[in-house]
């Protein structure tokens, strides 16, 4: 794989942990954007205080950097009770989630990131220990081998995975709240970077936080990585402050454009066009076009593209929309050849 993206959604190594949790918002009221999901949360967190229950487990699906981690912090956070954090990769026994699951408090919640990725033997655990608050171990090899069934703590389970189909259907079904989170708009985006830049201590101007919001995709993790890098821009070339024009020139030197789209983008539309006459083509051609794994292109990159009207999934593969030609600034190529006898 290449260099990572400047605009990738994914976590990177220069997300420095430390920052990443300091921006990070706290309250459902400090969340900003995902009306509909906070509205309902906040509902079923209330409900679950009043009664003195656990709320249901919850399923958040969507892009990555869009607020799933944020926002399991922030349930927990509300209910007034402790989280745990892991993801599907790091648990690879049953025992390890054996061990999480007992070291729960009562009320807890558990949060699993990539939780399509746990497998089926880990899995497996999972359900009576969502549905019924149990633990069911085996003890012994062979013929003599008993199951023994213990009892866990209530707890909430909040599971976050890009796409809510790539769960098995029992695991999807053991989650009573399934929300999809939406990218942000261009204005939501624009309040969490001067929220952001309030934190980081940096002076911004309202055009300079719009310039970024726009380039930003959709999502809050670019908003803040982009914030990041305009700042050391304005730091070296301006005044320390990021105005509309100082955030223009950062950009432009990081080879964005002002909808975010970068050099690989322009690629993947130009070779759509120019290679395939516009698709259908296949997703593993299209990945291998700009070197990227089919996921990544997939979950990823995809999903801006599309939001933005720029590509389409069909049922024969990815095609570009008329919308590309203006945007890349190529004619389209006449269609069929006319018959002139
Ligand atoms: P995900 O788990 O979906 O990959 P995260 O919850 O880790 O995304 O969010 C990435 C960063 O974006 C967080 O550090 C946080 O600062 C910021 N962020 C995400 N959602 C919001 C939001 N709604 N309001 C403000 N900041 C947000």
């Amino acid at each position: 794989m290449e260099e990572e993206r400047i605009i990738s959604a994914r976590r990177q190594a220069e997300d420095d942990p430390g920052i990443e949790v300091g921006l990070r918002p706290r309250t459902l009221q400090e969340y900003v954007g995902q009306e509909k999901i906070k509205e309902k949360l906040a509902i079923y967190i209330r409900a679950a205080l009043d009664r003195n229950e656990s709320l249901d487990h919850v399923l958040l699906y969507g892009p990555p950097g869009l607020g799933k981690t944020t926002l399991a912090h922030i349930i927990a956070n509300e209910l007034g009770v402790s989280i745990r954090v892991t993801a599907g990769p790091a648990i690879e026994r049953p025992g390890d989630l054996a061990a999480i699951l007992t070291n729960l408090g009562h009320g807890d919640v558990l949060f699993i990131d990539e939780i399509h990725r746990l497998n089926r033997s880990v899995e497996e655990i999972l359900y009576p220990a969502m549905e019924d608050n149990a633990l069911d171990i085996i003890i012994g090899k062979g013929p003599g081998a008993r199951s023994l069934r213990l009892d866990l703590p209530p707890f909430t389970m909040i599971g976050a995975t890009v796409r809510a189909g790539l769960l098995t259907s029992p695991l999807r079904d053991r989650f009573g709240v399934v929300d999809r989170l939406e990218f942000y708009t261009p204005s939501e985006l624009e309040q969490i970077i001067t929220r952001s830049a309030n934190i980081l201590n940096v002076k911004i101007e309202k055009a300079g936080a719009a310039i970024i919001a726009c380039a930003s995709r959709g999502t809050p993790r670019v908003a803040n990585r982009l914030l990041k890098r305009v700042r050391d821009y304005a730091q070296v070339k301006a005044d320390n402050i990021i105005t509309g024009v100082v955030a223009e020139e950062a950009l432009n030197m990081l080879q964005l454009d002002n909808k975010g789209l970068d050099e690989i983008d322009r690629r993947l539309l130009t070779a759509l066009i120019e290679k395939f006459e516009g698709g259908p083509v296949g997703l593993d051609t299209l990945a291998a076009c700009i070197s990227e794994e089919p996921e990544t292109l997939e979950d990823v990159y995809e999903p801006y593209l599309m939001q933005l009207g720029l590509l389409k999934r069909t049922a024969r593969g990815r095609m570009v929309t008329g919308e590309v030609y203006a945007y890349l600034n190529i004619k389209p190529k006449d269609g069929p050849q006319q018959k002139l006898w």
